[in-house]
């Protein structure tokens, strides 16, 4: 088969770094994109230099988005796209509207315009037939995500995604380009928590599942490798929890 190109946005951290080591191991180049680029050079090293393609970009940026995109596309056709760059938001720094329009902004650029943005640029860069979009949303956005980290922000940004995320497979079905959202559960080693985690926080966290453990890193990606793959075309337009069972049915 011939070398396929895969795109994962914050592909030097956590759950991204985790789906572009099985997307190299799959036989893809991968590009990775994200705002810091001694992290994602580290990563392109780790991965497998000349395989691993390292793009700086802030990706609620419009403008750095095309110019990602242009650089994408001097690479080759996009076979596999996983929107999986995102971030917890801290919660508003104080009780006034303000600080809660900022905060909800903040979380809906972050967590809901990257991956709009990144996804309408490479476009009509998609491989057609046999394209796969996976977009990385969250369990919260099917529970609610309201607590000590956030104003309920993040779970209403990564819900959003599902619904535009539907439409876009309807839109794109026919063109034989698959469009899936991976929604996971907690998943520990990553950076997203930051000083936010505790030890109680993970314990709390671990008692939600039914499997009795934390997701990993790995277990996202494994799924990702599925959904990116020539024989997943049957599979589309679906929303799919990975959390160990701490949300059931949906
Ligand atoms: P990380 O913080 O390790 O990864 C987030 C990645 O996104 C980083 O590589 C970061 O790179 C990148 N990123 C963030 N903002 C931007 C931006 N504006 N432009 C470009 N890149 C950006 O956390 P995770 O691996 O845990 O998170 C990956 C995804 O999984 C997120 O969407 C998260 O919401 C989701 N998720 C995580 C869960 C968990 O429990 N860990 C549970 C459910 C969902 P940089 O900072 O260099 O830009």
């Amino acid at each position: 088969m011939a070398e396929r190109l895969a795109v994962v946005s914050g592909g030097g951290t956590g759950i991204g770094k985790a789906i572009a080591r099985e997307l190299v191991d799959a036989g893809h180049r991968v590009v990775v994109i994200g705002r810091r680029s001694a992290v994602l050079a580290a990563a392109a090293e780790e991965l497998g230099a000349g395989r691993v393609i390292p793009v700086t970009a802030d990706l609620t940026d419009p403008a750095q988005v095309e110019a990602a995109a242009a650089r994408i596309g001097q690479v080759g056709p996009v076979d596999v796209l996983v929107n999986n760059a995102g971030a917890v938001i801290t919660r508003p720094a104080d009780d006034s509207l303000g600080a809660l329009a900022d905060s909800w902004r903040h979380d809906l650029d972050t967590n809901l315009m990257t991956t709009v943005l990144l996804t309408t640029a490479l476009l009509g860069q998609l491989r057609r037939p046999g394209g796969r979009l996976v977009m990385i949303s969250s369990a919260a956005a099917q529970r609610g995500g309201a607590g000590p980290h956030s104003a309920g922000s993040y779970a209403a940004a990564k819900a959003a995604v599902h619904g535009w995320a539907l439409g876009l497979a309807r839109q794109l079905g026919p063109e034989g380009i698959t469009v899936n959202v991976l929604a996971p559960g907690y998943i520990a080693d990553t950076e997203i928590f930051g000083e936010q985690w505790t030890p109680e926080f993970h314990a709390g966290k671990v008692a939600d599942t039914l499997v009795g453990r934390a997701g990993t890193p790995e277990d996202v990606a494994a799924a990702v490798g599925y959904l990116a793959s020539p024989a997943a075309g049957y599979l589309t337009g679906q929303i799919i929890g990975l959390n160990g069972g701490a949300v059931l049915g949906r």
